[in-house]
């Protein structure tokens, strides 16, 4: 049997260059080797306000995003998680086996409460939902960027506590990170993770950005004092437009070394800017043509939670029964 993977993104905003390269291009790259979920994680969106009608509507955009950068649903399920009502009823499950304490712990946890005047609890459970997604699938591999290399820790954690507790019942999953692009940070700010809910307009460069502020948002990157590219002594803007070239070009470290040492900031801009927009006009035509299949995106997410609710069933099944919860036999 082939292994399985999944990830997701949340439906929580404009998807970016971050999660394209971090995410979805590398899912993209693997579907045909493994049995592929993709999931539209609109559960863990709602942890912080969402306006319902926009929530709707970015649920419908992310899928039809997902298809644009090529995923493609002969060969991948893509799901929208709150379809599915295994995921939120195996996350209570994990919530009974998971110390308040490694919730508290998370980086994201951390961040995302300090930017709201009141947290939901939601907020702290993130992580146990996303073990819920990840293991209700015994998924062996979860790619994802960086920043979420922290919550599949916790995720295995999880997973070994519950079997330690009640037997062998999940798969291990595998952290998978792209060896380019791993964590794009901020245009704006290069100290900070480029995120779909920050707010400054500068920030982030949308997939669906026209191309003309695509340009514009490049060539007002912040980058530092020093006039041109000195790979021994990187700023870390600098080595975030470096890193944006490298991954969508597929280029070499040695290549990008040759090609940009000593490059004037304006060239590298200007370069950086050619190579994200080039990538971006097919998918953003693509993204219309589908766009223009009333229908097509809905039929998708209806095919994909047909396809995985048996195996997410079995699991919650499973993890029932080893609970001594009532399952029916
Ligand atoms: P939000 O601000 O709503 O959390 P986000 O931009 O962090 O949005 P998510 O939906 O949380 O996006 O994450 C989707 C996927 O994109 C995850 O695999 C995550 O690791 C990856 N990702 C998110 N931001 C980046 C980034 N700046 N660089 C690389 N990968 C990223
Ligand atoms: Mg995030």
């Amino acid at each position: 049997m082939r292994k399985r993977v999944f990830s997701g993104v949340q439906p929580s905003g404009n998807l970016h260059i971050g999660n394209y390269l971090g995410a979805l291009k590398n899912w993209v790259e693997i579907q045909g080797d493994y049995e592929s979920i993709w999931g539209i994680v609109d559960l863990h969106a709602v942890t912080v306000y969402q306006d319902p009608a926009e929530l709707r509507s970015k649920i419908i955009e992310t899928a039809a995003l997902f298809l644009a950068v090529g995923l493609d649903p002969k060969q991948s399920s893509i799901v929208a998680q709150s379809s599915v009502h295994g995921h939120a009823e195996l996350a209570w499950m994990l919530t009974c086996v998971t110390p308040v304490g490694w919730l508290e712990r998370m980086t994201q946890f951390k961040a995302k409460a300090q930017a709201q005047e009141t947290v939901g609890d939601g907020l702290l459970q993130y992580p146990v939902l996303m073990a819920a997604d990840i293991l209700i699938y015994q998924a062996a591999i979860v790619p994802v960027g960086e920043d979420q290399a922290q919550h599949l820790e916790l995720t295995r954690d999880i997973a070994q506590r519950f079997n330690s507790l009640y037997g062998e019942t999940f798969v291990m999953p595998g952290t998978h990170l792209p060896a380019v692009g791993a964590r794009i940070m901020g245009l704006d700010e290069p100290d900070k993770k480029m995120s779909k809910s920050a707010t400054g307009t500068g920030h982030a460069i949308g997939l669906l950005d026209p191309i003309d502020q695509v340009r514009k948002k490049i060539m007002r990157a912040t980058t530092d004092s020093q006039p041109a590219v000195d790979y021994g002594a990187l700023g870390a803007g600098v080595e975030n437009l470096l890193n944006i070239f490298q991954a969508f070009s597929g280029w070499t470290k040695e290549q990008m070394q040759q090609h940009f040492s000593g490059m004037r900031y304006g060239d590298l801009k200007k370069q950086v800017a050619e190579m994200v927009v080039t990538s971006l006009e097919p998918l953003q035509r693509r993204y219309r043509e589908i766009k223009n299949d009333p229908g097509y995106v809905d039929r998708v997410l209806k095919q994909g939670a047909e396809h995985v609710s048996p195996i997410a069933d079995s699991t919650v099944k499973l993890a029932k029964q080893r609970m001594g919860l009532y399952a029916e036999a």
